[in-house]
């Protein structure tokens, strides 16, 4: 898959779409998913150009992926989650069903999330 910047969270990152940011440093964004599908469902992008969590761990640099790793947790404590738990997705490709394609993990939280797939 080649990066396309045209993709919206580019745009977002670009700040030329809005969104419901919930936290931003060097390695990434965070804000609210549009459609949420648990009481609290939040996304956090890097500020990478790349496609999926497939390509990230390819190419992306030790430091950059502990930072970001290290973000997706902070942004979970911001949002009071870990207490109760909470589940970290990231779709990559046809079969995950992959909407957007440019790399970013899910947080899902806030009510009791039940097994992993439906
Ligand atoms: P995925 O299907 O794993 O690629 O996830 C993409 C997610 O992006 C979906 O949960 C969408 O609801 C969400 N999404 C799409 N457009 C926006 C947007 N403009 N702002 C916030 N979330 C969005």
């Amino acid at each position: 898959m080649t990066y396309d910047s045209s993709n919206i969270f580019a745009k977002i990152l670009k700040g030329e779409i809005p969104c419901k940011k919930v936290f931003e440093n060097e390695f990434c964004l965070a804000f609210h998913d549009i459609a949420p599908e648990a009481p609290v469902h939040v996304l956090v992008v890097p500020k990478m150009n790349c496609t999926s969590f497939d390509d990230f761990a390819r190419n992306a640099t030790a430091e950059f992926m502990h930072g970001f790793f290290i973000s997706v947790q902070k942004v979970a404590e911001m949002l009071g989650l870990p207490e109760k738990g909470y589940r970290i997705i990231s779709n990559h490709g046809a079969f995950a069903s992959q909407s957007v394609a440019h790399f970013h993990v899910h947080i899902l939280g806030g009510k009791n999330l039940g097994r992993l797939l439906p």
